[in-house]
């Protein structure tokens, strides 16, 4: 069988990968929309290979660079299974949608390409199957798959595919984005066992997690600072769907067990609010503090007193008149686009702000560029100098660090393991990530670029 990478190949977005078997069954796993590749406009809007000859999709998790482009692949023709488990189908729904909106927005200012709408989203519905963890499912006589639990977010499964050809059993692994050990809310990452080939993410390869308090430690310091100490607002840019539930969880339980004040939350993102209801409905697949907090509080993981959801247009109001502190979590995580950008708009310029990023940034994004320490940033087509703190943490973060990344591949080895794909990260932080390995596995690693085809 032959693998290609056609996605997330030396950077971390629009996964995308390609099984091709010798009898011409063909399987993708994940089939993202490519953020970062500016220098080909298309590449979202068309596949490399053709999408009627994939027979199955299976899908990681929800997040768009692993989600977003099935629609378009419905479009060109794609009608096979989309395979994942059920918290991600309940997610997809709404993150499709979802961009969906966004692309006819840009497509009105004519800045992008409109991929596919809502008849797409619809069919690409229709074509979902979903499937619980750890029991073995047959594709046909030659195909099984197995979804073993990736931490990340909700639902995020890694996919140990079992192939015979030719007479053997090859078996590949695909982690999709893995958690962070010990996150909030999110359980963690079981590795596959028995593997031939492993294709990883490596999102932070050559990063060692800082923080080393925890999350609600975090959060009492910056809270206290910005919020209390001060009349600030404590703004804190996070994805829709995980990030945003790990920080309303965190302060929800700090303000119950009082170890803060009620200071007022808004929390701006439909989407979010999309997403913490998932959470409550599928709360047997997040770890054990979310299941205990949830029997405990009658069924609720996010709500609490001094929790506004911003949800209309009179929300946007009482939150834009609201003139006390507060602490504002709104998407999306790396500030490119959402309604964070009008929050970064308002308040970059005021001192007595905070802005808390809590994710990785992908170089260019206007969150790298905060990062990076500019005095001004363009924003809504303004200029704008930045006044406000802003602040980094990863105590949020939903990847494995180097440490993570080492121990979770050590785990996988085995005496059948004989390739690594590094995918999903920068191409520095892969060789960097190579070069920290054992013995063992330095040399099993490949990173694979963008339409290289290998065979397994
Ligand atoms: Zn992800």
């Amino acid at each position: 069988m032959k693998y290609t990478c056609w996605g997330a190949a030396k950077q971390v977005t629009g996964s995308m990968h390609l099984l091709e078997l010798d009898n011409g069954y063909t399987i993708l796993v994940d089939c993202g929309i490519d953020y970062e590749d500016k220098t080909n406009k298309e590449i979202n809007a068309n596949f490399a290979f053709d999408a009627k000859d994939v027979d199955v999709l299976l899908l990681t998790h929800a997040h768009i660079d692993h989600s977003g482009n099935i629609p378009n692949l419905v479009k060109q023709g794609f009608r096979g299974e989309i395979i994942c488990t059920e918290p991600t189908a309940y997610l997809l729904e709404k993150l499709w949608i979802d961009s969906v909106n966004i692309q006819n927005n840009n497509s009105k200012r004519n800045k992008g390409v409109r991929l596919y709408g809502f008849a797409e989203v619809k069919k690409a519905n229709e074509q979902i199957l979903t499937y619980d963890y750890y029991r073995k499912f047959e594709l046909n006589d030659d195909v099984s798959f197995t979804l073993y639990e990736a931490g990340h977010i909700i639902g995020a499964a890694s996919i140990r595919l079992e192939i015979k050809e030719g007479g053997r059993t090859k078996t590949i692994g695909f982690t999709g984005d893995l958690g962070n050990p010990g996150a909030k809310l999110i359980v963690d990452a079981k590795p596959m066992p028995g593997l031939d080939v492993l294709v990883s993410e490596t999102t932070y390869g050559n990063r060692k997690h800082k923080e080393t308090r925890s999350a609600e430690e975090v959060l009492i310091e910056q809270v206290t600072n910005t919020c209390i100490n001060q009349e600030g607002r404590l703004i804190i840019p996070a994805f829709s769907v995980g990030r945003t539930q790990s920080v309303l969880f965190t302060l929800k339980k700090l303000f119950t067990e009082g170890k803060l004040p009620p200071v007022r939350v808004f929390a701006d993102s439909p989407l979010a609010l999309a997403s913490s209801n998932i959470h409550n409905k599928f709360v047997r697949y997040l770890n054990e503090e979310a299941q205990e907090h949830h029997r405990e509080e009658a069924g609720s993981l996010f709500d609490f007193k001094s929790l506004h959801l911003v949800e209309d247009e009179e929300d946007v109001e009482d939150m834009e008149l609201y003139r006390e502190s507060c602490i504002i979590v709104s998407s999306a995580g790396m500030l490119e686009g959402g309604r964070i950008q009008h929050h970064i708009s308002d308040h970059i310029q005021n001192p007595l702000c905070t802005v808390l990023i809590a994710g990785f940034c992908s170089p260019g994004t206007l969150g790298a560029q905060l990062l990076e320490g500019k005095s001004s940033i363009r924003i809504k087509g303004n200029d704008k100098y930045v006044f406000a703190k802003v602040l980094q943490t990863d105590v949020f973060s939903a990847h494995p660090d180097i440490v993570g990344l080492t121990d979770y591949f050590e785990k996988s080895d085995s005496d059948h393991l004989q390739k690594i794909f590094f995918v999903h990260g920068e191409e520095e932080a892969m060789y960097d990530l190579r070069d920290t390995l054992n013995d063992s596995l330095q040399p099993k690693v490949i990173i694979p670029g963008r339409s290289e085809e290998w065979v397994l």
